[in-house]
């Protein structure tokens, strides 16, 4: 448990024991259910708002624990990021998606893109660049259908260190978004300081975009921003018809969200039809 505790403020507060326990056992669960099979990949469409048409998906990992269920990633992510257990875990993520990018695009005659969330400790890695060029070069995948996700907390380590990670996978040819943009405290300092091809707004600013005029501003600023910077959008979350034309007429060029199509393991998606626009 001693990693849990890194670079963490404590507080005591009652039932604080039996959390970190808590903890433990799920990250023991995990490194078991890592060899179990228990991991899957699902995967979201992104849309191309000018024709509807899907361009890509993002591959978000599930766990299917054998007493609790589906564990959501949010609660187990953090855990494997901080016992180093992320490594193996994105190693496998990283194989299966490129894998189903390439039989996807195979399918639809077309290139279908695939987004994987890379967390801070994956990029920190040494052998970061080497794992993408070899799974790359195994799947026959073009470098420019794989865009990495990554977070402003990026930030928090070695900003040159990681800016060179950066640089070194885009000469690979990989695409780089920034995940969760306008979240933290430092977005404007991560456009800054390191490279990204990529913007994606935040689920947070979309939800109120039918009836906040503040949170309209704001989207519409963003993607000002991205189109000065020569970054492609993508807005994310969204969940209504409304939130839909609202960005159609910010001229916002991709979305994903409920409204195209929740996360579902690959056999579920089928890049050659239209998206459903749900509403
Ligand atoms: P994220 O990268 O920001 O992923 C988007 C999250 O929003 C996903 O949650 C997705 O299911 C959810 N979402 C998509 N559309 C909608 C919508 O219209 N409405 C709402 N309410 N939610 C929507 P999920 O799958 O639970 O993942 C949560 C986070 O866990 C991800 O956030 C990402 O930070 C992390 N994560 C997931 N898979 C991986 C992975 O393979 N590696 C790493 N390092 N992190 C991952
Ligand atoms: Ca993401
Ligand atoms: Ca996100
Ligand atoms: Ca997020």
């Amino acid at each position: 448990a001693k990693a849990l505790g890194k670079n963490r403020l404590v507080r005591y507060a009652p039932g604080m024991a039996e959390a970190a326990e808590e903890e433990v056992t799920l990250l023991q669960d995990l490194t078991a259910a890592v060899r179990a099979g228990q991991l899957e990949v699902y995967y979201q469409p992104t849309i191309d708002l000018a024709d509807g048409r899907t361009t890509g998906y993002e591959a978000l990992l599930r766990w299917q624990h054998p007493q609790r269920g589906l564990v959501p990633p949010a609660e187990f992510v953090p855990l494997a990021e901080a016992s180093g257990a992320i490594l193996e875990i994105g190693r496998w993520v990283l194989e299966q998606a490129v894998g189903q990018a390439t039989v996807w695009t195979a399918e639809a005659g077309r290139p279908i893109g695939i987004a994987v969330n890379l967390s801070p400790r994956q990029l920190a890695d040494d052998d970061v660049v080497a794992l993408v060029s070899a799974v790359l070069a195994a799947s026959g995948l073009p470098a420019a259908q794989l865009t990495l996700e990554v977070t402003e907390g990026v930030l928090l380590r070695d900003v040159d260190r990681v800016a060179g990670q950066l640089r070194a996978l885009r000469e690979l040819g990989v695409r780089i978004a920034i995940d969760d943009f306008g979240t933290g405290y430092a977005s404007l300092t991560y456009l800054r300081r390191l490279p990204a091809d990529v913007l994606k707004i935040d689920r947070s600013f979309v939800q109120d975009l039918g009836g906040d005029v503040r949170s309209r501003a704001l989207v519409a600023s963003m993607i000002e921003l991205a189109r000065n910077l020569r970054l492609e959008v993508v807005a994310e979350g969204v969940e209504t018809s409304e939130q839909h034309a609202v960005l159609g007429g910010l001229a916002c060029s991709h979305a994903q969200g409920y409204l195209f199509g929740r996360p579902l393991p690959a056999p579920a998606h089928d890049p050659a039809q239209p998206a459903p626009t749900g509403a």
